[in-house]
């Protein structure tokens, strides 16, 4: 059976070992001390310990996975190089990312018998991640891979290191469901970071990086471009939001999917690509657009605009999209596509509930909906049944829920501010 502990439970030699490993990786890449802290440890023992967790595995929700034999006989520099590797599996959102999902197992798998697709992708990312660690004295284990050991350049992303990788290629270290989002054993399924927990931390390193790198000028590359990326929506907010969207599309097309058949394996690698060819019916789209007095039309006719141009790309019509105007209450749907063509209601207060209620009781029933707010409105406690959701957030300072997927959208006039 497996237990899991906390770290409090350990010998002293080992909770102090395990102390001064993040010491060490805090002190080696200063600007990733608060992610290093932010890993919750859970102290595997059991059947499923040893030695799938040679790479200190985490999970998306930033529990980092710990087995005591490894942590004893595991040299300090190496565990330090390991914790700052999974942060950025987790900062980077490898999990998100992994372009395999649709053909994933559904249940928990142990390490060895991982799809080849979550090991390319595991490889990939790894990739990715280690020209980056080479700063200060991290010195990059044997086991570790680096763009070199696959005479590939370095700087590349993941997507681009999966795409040169042969389908067949397997990391030696196990990064867990961190790495692809899919369940390991000896994850704990325990509730961590929020999503919004997250995105303030990613916001926080992303600055620290910027900071350190104005000061010192010895952030890698690769964590310079991420920050920017992170910190500056209004160059990066439509790539983000479409790729939400996009991957809310793709996840419930995969879902539609499966009850009829398996999705070739191609298909699956590329969903971006095979969307508009499948045969099944596409899923359906409902959008509620917060009209409330804060959010101005220039606001919402950009986000529309770009939420209308990813769902034309990926081939979902004026019958597949449905349009929720929403203050203080929700105005009857209308079927656009178009920023243009939508009729503005509303005005008064504020209750994102009510658009959400409406878009869960439209029929057909709506697979994914896309919430555009400044979130200064009460949420329901979940989502309407069987529906997934997307909030772009239009103020920073606003709120979402964390069963939605947020995207944080700046507008082009707030350039910098936040
Ligand atoms: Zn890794």
């Amino acid at each position: 059976m497996t237990a899991w502990g906390q770290i409090h439970d350990l010998a002293p030699e080992l909770r102090q070992r395990w102390a001064a490993a993040r010491v060490w990786a805090a002190h080696q890449a200063p600007y990733l001390a608060t992610a290093v802290l932010a890993l919750d440890p859970v102290v595997v023992t059991g059947e499923t310990a040893a030695p799938d967790l040679r790479g200190f595995p985490a999970d998306p929700d930033w529990h980092v996975y710990i087995d005591p034999d490894v942590l004893a006989g595991t040299e300090l520099p190496v565990i330090g190089f390991w914790l700052l590797h999974q942060v950025t599996h987790l900062l980077r959102q490898h999990a998100a990312r992994f372009p395999a999902k649709a053909e994933a197992p559904e249940h928990a798998v142990p390490s060895q018998t991982r799809t080849p697709q979550q090991q390319r992708w595991n490889l990939a990312g790894d990739a990715e991640i280690n020209d980056d660690l080479h700063a200060g004295e991290v010195a990059v284990p044997a086991e570790a891979v680096t763009p070199a050991d696959l005479a590939l350049p370095d700087g590349w992303t993941a997507e681009q290191y999966w795409d040169a990788l042969s389908a067949d290629s397997k990391p030696q270290v196990d990064c867990g469901s961190g790495a692809d989002g899919q369940q390991r054993p000896w994850d704990c399924g325990r509730p961590g970071l929020s999503e919004i927990g997250k995105q303030m931390l990613g916001r926080d390193v992303a600055r620290r990086i910027l900071e350190h790198q104005k000061q010192r000028g010895d952030v890698p590359e690769g964590w310079q471009r991420w920050a920017q990326d992170v910190l500056e929506p209004t160059v990066n907010w439509r790539r983000q939001l479409a790729a939400a969207v996009r991957r809310g599309v793709a996840d419930v097309a995969g879902r539609v999917d499966f009850t009829y058949r398996r999705p070739s394996r191609r298909a699956a690698a590329v969903p971006d690509v095979v969307l508009p060819s499948l045969r099944q019916p596409l899923p359906q789209v409902a959008m509620v657009l917060d009209t409330s007095g804060s959010m101005s039309d220039d606001m919402l006719a950009q986000a529309l605009g770009e939420v209308g141009g990813v769902l034309r790309s990926l081939g979902l019509g004026r019958r597949n999209l449905r349009v929720i105007c929403c203050d203080a209450q929700a105005y009857e749907h209308q079927r656009v596509l178009d920023a243009r063509e939508v009729r503005l209601s509303g005005g008064g207060g504020t209750d994102m509930g009510q658009g959400l209620a409406a878009a869960g009781e439209l029929r057909p029933r709506p697979d994914l909906v896309i919430v555009l707010t400044d979130g200064h409105t009460p949420w329901p406690s979940r989502a309407p049944e069987g529906v997934r959701v997307v909030v772009g957030l239009m103020d920073s300072e606003g709120r979402s829920p964390d069963w939605a997927t947020t995207v944080i959208v700046g507008t082009d006039r707030a350039a910098g501010s936040w």
